[in-house]
């Protein structure tokens, strides 16, 4: 699948299904004494987050419930402005509610900036962020993020959720592009 196209895998299929699970496990036990009303609820960011939102809550050993938010950022398709917009909103309020954010990954940071304040705007019980990966960016910008995967190098990356031009989220793992692609 995508013969060619592949430079580098950046992480195998195992390595994200042991860090899922490694994740999964750890939130399980930090929010096993929440006393919030309700099951967690986890709020993935469309399209990237979809294939690590689906692993992460069947993975994860309580319940959660699952809600998508699809959001554009205006700014060219490899980095992101700040300026958001919502596309599809939550479904549920949750004003009361432990919810915690699934993000694909975090550059910037200038999206899941926005996304925070705005969902905190709501008054969740709480909130907070687990993201499979960051980039060294990241860092830089003074956001929360209590979970983090894997951090990786500030190399553009796909597979598992992640695009270039709506392509290869469905690889199972994760890796870098020929610079052929970029230039097709
Ligand atoms: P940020 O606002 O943190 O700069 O960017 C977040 C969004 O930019 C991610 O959710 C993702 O859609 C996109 N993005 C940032 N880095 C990468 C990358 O290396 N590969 C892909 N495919 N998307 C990225
Ligand atoms: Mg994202
Ligand atoms: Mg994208």
């Amino acid at each position: 699948m995508y013969e060619g196209d592949i430079a580098s895998v950046l992480l195998t299929e195992q390595q994200i299904s042991d860090k899922v699970a490694e994740l999964a496990k750890q939130v399980g036990e930090d929010y096993q004494t929440k006393a919030s009303a309700g099951d967690l609820v986890l709020v993935g960011v469309l399209k990237g987050a979809v294939m690590f939102m689906t692993d992460f809550a069947r993975a994860l050993p309580m319940p959660a419930q699952l809600e998508f938010m699809a959001v554009t950022s205006y700014g060219s398709s490899t980095s992101s402005s700040g300026v958001v917009r919502i596309l599809k909103d939550l479904d549920r309020d949750i004003a009361g509610r432990d919810v915690l954010i699934l993000e694909d990954i975090i550059d910037s940071g200038l999206t899941l900036s926005w996304l925070l304040r705005n969902l905190a705007g709501r008054q969740p019980a709480s909130l907070e962020v687990c993201t499979l990966l960051r980039k060294p960016e990241a860092s830089k910008i003074d956001v929360p993020v209590r979970y983090v995967g894997f951090d990786i190098p500030d190399e553009f990356v796909v597979g598992y959720g992640l695009d270039y031009a709506e392509r290869y989220r469905d690889l199972p793992y994760i890796g870098t592009l020929q610079p052929t692609v970029y230039s097709s």
